[in-house]
């Protein structure tokens, strides 16, 4: 019965406010009321209240005139990025990237630095809590400005609660109270997610913002997937979603995994598991600099891996249908050779319909990824129709 009458609720059509009618102006877009009136079905008075609601808070300013067909031209108002800033944070396991941003996360100052995970969560995070705020002092922002934080960890987080749940390479770290702590510094929202999330979320904004339905794999010394689906990043019930690290891979009985089982892809394909296999490599920037140097067994490796990984994702294009998929982490630095031993097993095991328009391509935001998505996912809830009703109010 409940969800009966959840599902008549949604049916009423909801009464838009100014937060609800700010999100018509977050593409940049200049428009004029006469615009948003005829967008939101809602008189002209109303949209103009809603326009100095807007403005009185700095998130929207205006944008000059627009062409008249007679008579004196409208005004256009747009997006102002620069109201507020957000804090995006990148960590890894053995290093950091900071970078305040506008609200479209454009970067006003940046860090990177080498920082061990296994310091634990008080020390890293005071680090933290210290490079922001220098950060901010860079940039010419008060922490009174800051509209949000948002975190990436290199371990599985619960997204209700952004705490990291048993990470297998961040002793301490389990059940963290991340956002509280980093929240009491800086007097701000915090929101945390994976490392492989928010790197889906920043490839995905900043270079293929059209594109609807994409998956992101990173391979580096782990594997990961982080998903978007009709435009927007999906955690699933408990923020695990795309941690396809430990899928089996068909066919391998003999390879047993960090995690216990059997034949789980990150055992087989990693940077990591590549590095091991090679003679003379360590870690997959090893691997990296191998296949560079035109090392054919490197080279060959990587693209073994590549149909590994493809074997997998071959599944994931049948249950999800991207239109594109794109590979980043250090192992995509192998460039050609991991993309095309995925597209040979991706093409071959997938049917038609869901391979005719798919693009298997190398990430294009490299090491800023994870900054910029951290920043996106802050600055997404801090304009959140809810949040930005609350700050107008
Ligand atoms: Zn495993």
């Amino acid at each position: 019965m409940v969800e009966v009458a959840r599902d008549v609720v949604q049916q009423v059509p909801k009464v838009a406010g100014a937060g609800d009618m700010f999100q018509l102006l977050r593409d940049g877009k200049p428009r004029t009321r006469a615009d948003l009136a005829a967008v939101t079905g809602q008189a002209r008075s109303t949209v103009a209240a809603r326009i100095d609601l807007l403005m009185a808070a700095g998130l929207i300013a205006p944008a000059g005139e627009a062409t008249s067909t007679g008579g004196r031209p409208p005004a256009t108002f747009a997006f102002a990025p620069s109201a507020q800033v957000v804090l995006g944070v990148d960590l890894g396991a053995t290093h950091a990237r900071l970078a305040v941003t506008d609200l479209a996360s454009t970067v006003l100052a940046h860090r990177e630095m080498p920082l061990l995970i296994t310091d634990g969560p008080r020390a890293v995070l005071d680090r933290v809590a210290e490079t922001g705020r220098e950060l901010l002092r860079e940039a010419g922002r008060s922490t009174a400005e800051l509209a949000g934080v948002g975190v990436g960890l290199p371990g599985p987080v619960e997204h209700a609660t952004g705490r990291p749940n048993n990470p297998p390479i961040m002793p301490g770290w389990d059940d963290a109270d991340v956002p509280g702590i980093l929240g009491e510094r800086f007097g701000a929202p915090v929101l945390v997610d994976n490392d492989v999330n928010i790197m889906a979320l920043g490839e995905h904004r900043a270079a293929w913002p059209g594109v609807a339905d994409l998956l992101f794999v990173k391979v580096a010394t782990g594997i990961g997937a982080g998903i978007i689906a009709d435009g927007a990043l999906r955690r699933g019930a408990q923020g695990s979603a795309g941690d396809i690290g430990h899928v089996a891979v068909p066919g391998v009985t003999d390879v047993v995994c960090r995690c216990g089982n059997v034949g789980c892809l990150e055992a087989i394909a990693s940077g990591q598991a590549v590095a091991t296999q090679l003679e003379g490599a360590t870690t997959p920037a090893d691997v990296v600099a191998m296949v560079r140097a035109g090392d054919v067994t490197a080279s060959q490796a990587v693209r073994q891996a590549g149909r590994d990984i493809g074997a997998v994702l071959a599944t994931s294009v049948s249950l999800l249908n991207p239109s594109m998929i794109v590979i980043g982490g250090a192992l995509a630095d192998a460039g050609e050779h991991i993309v095309a031993g995925i597209r040979e097993v991706v093409y071959q095991r997938s049917l038609p319909l869901a391979t005719q328009h798919l693009r298997i391509v190398t990430a294009r935001t490299g090491t800023q990824a994870g900054v910029l998505g951290a920043s996106a996912m802050a600055a997404d809830q801090a304009l959140s129709p809810e949040a930005v009703d609350r700050l107008v109010a």
